[in-house]
């Protein structure tokens, strides 16, 4: 990594050229942040769980025919991942109300959402990720209406088996977000990541939270909690 050249450096990754090139080094840093920055903490040990939390969901999606940007695990908090061109959106999908959808709709916390609800948010941090609808999209030529519906096709596929995989694990996805990505010949991949920090994860039997709203809301150490994901799902998948 020493001799690599830092590309990026995100509030939740760090991103490095490999020799490779179409290559990416990615970086999972400690750094816990909400409210887009306004409150931001390092915690020590959350890098390396969220890679490995990514590692597991993405190789058990892969497996069910679902394109990733994973290349290879490296352990420790890193990855080797293709590099692709990003669709400057955040898909968020819902199976039960929560967050800024219960400011946003005044429905209850919890309601269930028949077959999954999804959202599109603007990737600008100036702006706060502001909620848009599909004629937003193509004005801003952030996507396509043929690359939008395959984003809307995989997201809802990622969404049906992950409520599965997490269901076997005790747990309820409620709600997450994802990134996608074009390879240089136009195949849509999925990117990013996908961890307790960009999913609510509630446990079925109490509806305890097992992700970052444990952080946002000043509950104590996301630590355990994530830990605890990340075994839950080594007992499912091995
Ligand atoms: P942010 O940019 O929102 O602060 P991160 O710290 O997680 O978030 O940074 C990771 C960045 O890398 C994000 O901007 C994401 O869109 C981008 N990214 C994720 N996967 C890939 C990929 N395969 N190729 C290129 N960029 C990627
Ligand atoms: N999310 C995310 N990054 C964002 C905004 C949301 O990963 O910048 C995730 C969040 O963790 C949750 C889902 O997307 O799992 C829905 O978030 P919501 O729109 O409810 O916003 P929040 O109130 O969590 O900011």
């Amino acid at each position: 990594m020493a001799n690599n050249k830092r590309i990026y450096s995100g509030k939740a990754k760090d991103i490095y050229e490999t020799d490779q090139a179409g290559v990416l080094l990615m970086v999972y840093k400690n750094q816990a942040t909400a409210g887009n920055g306004a409150k931001k903490e390092e915690i020590a040990g959350k890098g390396v769980l969220n890679q490995a939390i990514t590692n597991k969901i993405f190789t058990y999606l892969a497996q069910n025919g679902i394109p990733t940007h994973l290349i290879k695990d490296l352990g420790q908090g890193q990855e080797l991942v293709k590099q692709l061109t990003m669709f400057p959106l955040e898909v968020v999908c819902r199976n039960y109300a929560a967050g800024s959808l219960v400011k946003r709709l005044g429905v209850e916390k919890g309601s269930p959402i028949k077959g999954g609800m999804v959202e599109y948010f603007y990737k600008r941090d100036d702006l706060n990720d502001p909620f848009v609808n599909e004629a937003n999209i193509y004005f801003l030529e952030a996507a396509n209406p043929e690359q939008l519906k395959v984003i809307n096709d995989l997201t809802l596929a990622v969404n049906q088996l992950l409520i599965q995989l997490f269901h076997k694990a005790g747990l309820r996805l409620v709600d997450f977000k994802l990134e996608f990505g074009e390879t240089a010949d136009g195949e849509i991949v999925l990117a990013d990541e996908f961890s307790p920090d960009n999913a609510r994860l509630w446990d079925e039997k109490t509806l305890a939270s097992f992700d970052k709203d444990i952080f946002r809301n000043d509950q104590g150490n996301i630590i355990p909690f994530y830990q605890e994901v990340l075994n839950r799902l080594v007992e499912v998948l091995g």
